[in-house]
């Protein structure tokens, strides 16, 4: 999806939240009482209801969303930013460009969001084509300690507290079957 059609569907809160819901909808709520799949959803609320036990769960609970009470076009943003760019961005960088009042709660939902897609592509074993690189992390400072800090850095190959790591990603060649080429490499996981 690019920005501008990013923008187009999901102009506010509202559109966010109502994507939300069918995503969750689509993987099913579970009770965390009674570990029943079956609910019902109070729409004045905008919580599930446990058929069985009545037990309620609100539409974050049992997320990457849950006790953050940031607003869920953030994280669309947040995400959008992190699956959709190549470039890593500073959680800074993320407060400034939403326009939120504190640091904190910003940086801790793009930890969350970092830790969650980590743990998703560990999921996964890397077949089909592999391809292989290098790529340069922060070493020593964590980045919240790293957005406070003024003096400025050299960026790139060889700069300062980088350290070289060696990253494999599994991809695919998406063949055209009408204009019989191949398309450019689909990436898959890392
Ligand atoms: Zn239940």
């Amino acid at each position: 999806m690019n920005l501008i059609k990013f923008i187009e569907s999901f102009p506010d809160e509202s559109s966010c939240r109502i994507k939300f819901k069918e995503f969750r909808d689509e993987q099913g709520v579970i009770c965390r009482k009674c570990g029943s799949k079956d609910h019902y959803w109070l729409k004045t609320v905008e919580q599930y209801q446990c058929k069985q036990c009545k037990t309620r769960t609100s539409l974050r609970s049992g997320t990457v969303m849950q006790a953050s009470n940031l607003p869920f076009r953030h994280w669309f943003i947040a995400i959008y930013l992190l699956t959709g760019t190549k470039k890593t961005f500073s959680a800074l960088e993320l407060q400034r460009q939403i326009g939120h009042k504190f640091y904190e709660p910003i940086w801790y939902m793009l930890q969350k969001l970092r830790m969650t897609m980590g743990s998703r592509d560990s999921e996964y074993q890397l077949d089909k084509i592999v391809e292989l690189d290098e790529g340069f992390f922060e070493s020593v400072d964590t980045e919240k300690d790293d957005d406070k800090k003024s003096t400025p850095k050299k960026r790139g190959r060889g700069s300062q507290k980088q350290t070289k790591v060696m990253v494999m990603a599994s991809t695919v060649h998406v063949f055209n079957k009408i204009k019989k080429y191949n398309k450019p490499t689909k990436f898959r996981f890392v």
